[in-house]
């Protein structure tokens, strides 16, 4: 029996009003249906919306001591249930069991650190060219915001942009992706479980057409933060920018290593396979792009080689697995055109390429971890996109090729170099155009703390996290008060 999951609306679970439900599967066994979700309209998003917008006055005049302390409360009740959140997100998102403990572990650090925020100024005290005048300044929160995420990392995403939202005094609706929305659903029972306030959190499943769009063009809204393809968040700019609404958007990644010929290449080939395949490529971090400098290009091809084949594939559910499921059987399939098309321009799989054989990965959405080479710097492949186990090896002749090679895509997400020469790791931090910058570390792989977000087509709008995160999640207020009046 297939379990029936409803929206979280005003503080109570309800239907949506079109009758209709959708499933989600677990990728590494289609046959496994996690469940039933409602398969909401724009009217059910317009209620939503309208149960943030009338709590937002009373959220907002909540004290940040206060909200903080939600935040708080939610990070222990995570930490309570960590292994369950864990293997939802393994079943639901097809994640390695490892990896998705790792995420809830993200998501209680986030929630940790916005409890806190609740505590910290808001604002400062300027002196006035008037002694009689009190200046200083206040963050008053948006009020209703619209939250839109990704399946890749469906509990974490979702705090991420929570946390701040909240504990700065915004009422907040979420839509998650159509493939994740179980988890969803779990946060919204941590929500409850805590106690939070009816109104300040609603979730509404369904598909970004119905709900998403009643999302980012309904009058009460008053921000939209959202992370996706770049085709999609495009077309939020657009649609917000119109109605004068504040957007934040995090998109894709072609993320590019480059490897100076005095790294230590296995360290590097290690890091960059690392980066490439686990969880299949299905980060916006991942790296895509190894792009080696020299006569070691060899050597480190045969050593990413190597190390590829000596990841295991398999479910998200056995701890050995590294090369999990994709997403699903659309993704799936996207990544094999890919790389059919990678080979129709010439580029040489050395290793991978194909869905793996055997009875386990029938059952799934698997794709090999796959390393080509000899394909161009701007070949589609080397330039767009893939979200799969696909990783490009490209040459250069020096570090200054190999910098324009990594800057020639549109996107800006992450970047790292492999080198142990300073002046190489100090030219590489000023020109590369990526908003985050590893130095003989893997692409992926972000600290809480600090803030996150790309260049270019990756990311429009304010950072995410960290401290950062005040700055789209409130405005400023300037307050001169004259004494001598009052
Ligand atoms: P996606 O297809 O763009 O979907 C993202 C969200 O947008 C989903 O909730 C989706 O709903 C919704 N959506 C779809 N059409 C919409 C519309 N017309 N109006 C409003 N919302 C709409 O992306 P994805 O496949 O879930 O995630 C993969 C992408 O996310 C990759 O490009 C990856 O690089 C990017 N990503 C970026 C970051 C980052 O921080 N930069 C992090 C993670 C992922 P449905 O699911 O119902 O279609």
């Amino acid at each position: 029996m297939v379990e029936r999951y409803q929206n979280y609306v005003n503080g109570a679970w309800t239907d949506g009003s079109s009758g209709q439900v959708s499933t989600s599967n677990n990728p590494a066994d289609l046959t496994d249906c996690v469940g039933e979700f409602q398969a909401s309209t724009s009217a059910d998003a317009n209620t939503a919306i309208s149960a943030a917008y009338d709590k937002k006055e009373g959220w907002r005049r909540t004290s940040g001591l206060s909200r903080g302390g939600y935040l708080l409360k939610a990070a222990s009740y995570l930490e309570g249930n960590l292994e369950e959140y864990a293997q939802a997100i393994t079943r639901e998102a097809g994640k390695s069991i490892v990896e998705s403990r790792g995420e809830v572990g993200r998501a209680i650090a986030l929630l940790q650190y916005y409890g806190v925020e609740g505590s910290n100024p808001v604002g400062e005290v300027v002196p006035s060219v008037n002694p009689e005048i009190l200046l200083y300044t206040n963050r008053m929160p948006l009020g209703v915001i619209s939250l839109i995420t990704p399946w890749n990392f469906p509990l974490a995403i979702p705090i991420w942009k929570m946390a701040p939202a909240l504990v700065y005094g915004n009422t907040i609706v979420l839509k998650p992706a159509s493939a994740t929305p179980y988890v969803a659903t779990l946060i919204a029972r941590m929500w409850e479980e805590v106690d939070l306030p009816n109104g300040v959190f609603n979730l509404v499943t369904g598909s970004g057409g119905a709900v998403g769009n009643e999302l980012i063009t309904n009058s009460k809204v008053a921000a939209i933060s959202f992370t996706g393809s770049t085709r999609i968040g495009m077309n939020i700019a657009g649609e917000s920018a119109k109605r004068h609404k504040r957007y934040q958007l995090e998109m894709g990644g072609k993320n590019p290593v480059i490897v100076l010929p005095d790294a230590d290449l296995e360290q590097a080939a290690e890091i960059t396979v690392s980066g490439a395949m686990k969880y299949s490529g299905q980060k916006c971090t991942a790296t895509s792009r190894a792009i080696v400098v020299g006569n070691v290009i060899e050597d480190f091809t045969n050593l990413v080689v190597e190390k590829t084949e000596a990841l295991k594939i398999g479910p998200g559910s056995d701890p050995e697995s590294v090369v999990v499921p994709v997403i699903d059987q659309a993704s799936q399939e996207n990544i094999s055109e890919m790389i059919k098309r990678g080979l129709a321009d010439g580029g040489v799989v050395l290793t991978g390429g194909e869905i793996p054989s055997g009875d386990i990965y029938k059952k799934g959405t698997f794709v090999e971890p796959t390393v080509i080479n000899n394909l161009d710097s701007d070949s589609y492949v080397a330039c767009e996109e893939i979200f799969g186990p696909v990783l490009s090896i490209l040459p250069a002749t020096d570090a200054d090729e190999a910098l324009d090679i990594a800057n020639s895509v549109e996107y800006g997400l992450s970047a790292g170099i492999f080198t142990k020469n300073l002046n190489s790791v100090l030219d590489f931090a000023d020109k590369i155009e990526a908003g985050v910058v590893k130095i003989n570390g893997e692409t992926a792989g972000l600290e809480p703390q600090v803030p996150f977000g790309g260049m270019k087509a990756s990311s429009s709008g304010d950072r995410e996290q960290g401290k950062a995160a005040i700055e789209f999640f409130t405005q400023t207020k300037t307050i001169y008060v004259d004494r001598s009046a009052t």
